[in-house]
């Protein structure tokens, strides 16, 4: 059997449907190959060793009873340490819930055992998904698989870093911002953001409720649909889940891989893609619009003249949220506790425990958003901020009604070398200038690699109208049929 790490979820489902391999196996390579590499990657906070071997046991005894399988059982997956495993622990990248074990699954998580998948364990994080480095963890940074100099990407670094090293051949990660996205463009993986309310938030440790969407992250666009076909749908469990089925995102990126695009018409942002991108990622993604067309893509260019703005308005509307929702760190309910030494009042223990609690970045988005929330100051930040999300929501249903899906790169630049941006907080959220738009929309966007610059990847985005996950992920195929899956050196 050749290396069972180098293969796609689907063609490791499909071993282990036909009985040529065992889910036991595929296991385990995957638990060699996390023993053998993590310590340069830090893709994980936790591996769930004996979890994962008695998940596979588990779907080879339901094989051997003649019991069918789901279409990724077998499969290992990574997930992201935002959602809550039972009895796993589940710190979201911070040291406030360091230790804490949750009591229930989330109902992704819920889902992906459902199906059969095993859990491999969770994936390091920028503290409260909050940065675009995985250098906010509160437990040391994650490395880029193409050169461990550089990072992964954020928030959900670990998830993309586990893919790219061969760790993993699915993750799963949120996106509230652009941590699903932008880590697969600059590990050369693909991540993506489902509709807004596709992909339940129950068990999502929340940061900006109105913005945050779980998701999908593989080295293959159909690896991508087939587990966002098995963790999305509708959650009752999740007042703003969407009642309505998934679309057929499988069919859709099989339909894609053919390479026609005749009668899709693409437009091109004008305003993603001047020179705020560097000139290596602006010519990889020229050169892909240009084999998009080749395929019978119309393309166009489409102006969203609100788009500019949307960095600043997600400044707002993200921290505002993330102060409200961090508020239940307290220091009683779950995980740490500092100073309750019988003589500190209910306050001081607070203050202690989230001041040792959280990091520095988390600190500067809860002071932002209680200041943006503040009364006096609330229609001059919070408000506008809103105002400013409903004109860049028109900006895209006026696009949708000449373009079927719009195009840009993912991120204005290939991964930066460690520490580089720590110190300029600005320079860290330039990271997402492309992918903010599409949360604030709420529309779905994948990032699929389109090639390289010196040396590093590439990643193309690709955004639809809500409800119309299927259509990103027929071009996204359609480009990874000319460009190919990407291949890290040797780690
Ligand atoms: N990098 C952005 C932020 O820091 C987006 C994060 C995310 O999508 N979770 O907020």
């Amino acid at each position: 059997m050749s290396d069972l790490t180098r293969m796609t979820a689907t063609e490791l489902a499909g071993l282990v449907a036909d009985g040529q391999t065992s889910a036991v196996e595929v296991t385990q390579a995957h638990l060699d190959r996390i023993a053998a590499v993590d310590d340069r990657v830090c893709a994980f906070l936790h591996v769930d060793t004996e979890g994962a071997l008695s998940a596979a046991r588990a779907v080879d005894e339901r094989r051997a009873a003649g019991e069918p399988l789901g279409p990724l059982a077998g499969v290992p997956v990574a997930v992201k340490d935002v959602l809550t495993t039972k009895g796993v622990p589940t710190t979201v990248g911070s040291k406030i819930l360091e230790g804490w074990r949750p009591p229930y699954d989330a109902t992704i998580v819920q889902r992906l055992r459902e199906a059969g998948t095993v859990m491999l364990g969770k994936t390091n994080m920028d503290e409260f998904a909050m940065g675009s480095s995985t250098e906010y963890s509160a437990y040391g940074a994650t490395r880029n698989p193409w050169d461990t100099d550089r990072i992964p990407g954020g928030s959900g670094g670990g998830s993309a870093a586990a893919l790219a090293a061969y760790e993993a051949p699915l993750a799963i990660g949120s996106d509230t911002g652009g941590s699903i996205r932008q880590p697969g463009a600059v590990t050369g993986t693909v991540g993506a953001k489902p509709t807004y309310g596709g992909t339940s938030r129950y068990g999502l440790v929340a940061f900006s409720s109105s913005l945050d969407t779980p998701g999908p992250c593989a080295r293959t666009v159909l690896d991508a649909a087939l587990l966002h076909q098995v963790i999305g749908g509708h959650d009752p469990r999740d007042s703003t889940s969407i009642p309505q089925p998934v679309p057929d995102v499988v069919a859709a990126a099989k339909l894609g891989a053919t390479g026609d695009l005749t009668g899709v018409k693409l437009g091109v942002v004008t305003e993603f893609s001047g020179d705020g991108a560097e000139p290596g990622v602006l010519a990889a993604f020229r050169e892909s619009v240009d084999a998009l067309a080749k395929l019978g893509a119309e393309i166009v260019e489409v102006s969203c003249p609100h788009f500019s703005y949307a960095l600043p308005a997600y400044y707002l509307i993200a921290p505002s949220e993330c102060s409200s929702n961090l508020a239940r760190f307290d220091g009683v309910r779950f995980g740490l506790r500092v100073g309750d030494d019988g003589n500190r009042s209910l306050e001081e223990v607070m203050q202690l425990t989230r001041e040792a609690g959280f990091g520095p970045e988390v600190k500067r988005r809860i002071m932002l958003g209680t200041y943006a929330l503040s009364s006096g100051y609330y229609d001059a930040y919070y408000g506008q901020a809103q105002k400013v999300r409903t004109l860049i929501t028109r900006d895209f249903t006026a696009a949708f009604e000449r373009v079927d899906a719009l195009i840009s790169p993912t991120t204005p630049s290939v991964a930066f070398p460690l520490g580089a941006r720590t110190a300029d907080p600005y320079q860290m959220y330039l990271a997402d200038l492309y992918t903010i738009p599409t949360n604030l929309y709420g529309g779905p966007g994948i990032s699929v690699p389109c090639g390289l610059s010196d040396g590093l990847p590439v990643g193309f985005q690709i955004m639809a109208p809500t409800l119309a996950d299927d259509r990103m992920y027929r071009v996204a195929a359609a480009l990874e049929s000319v460009v190919g899956t990407l291949t890290p050196p040797a780690l």
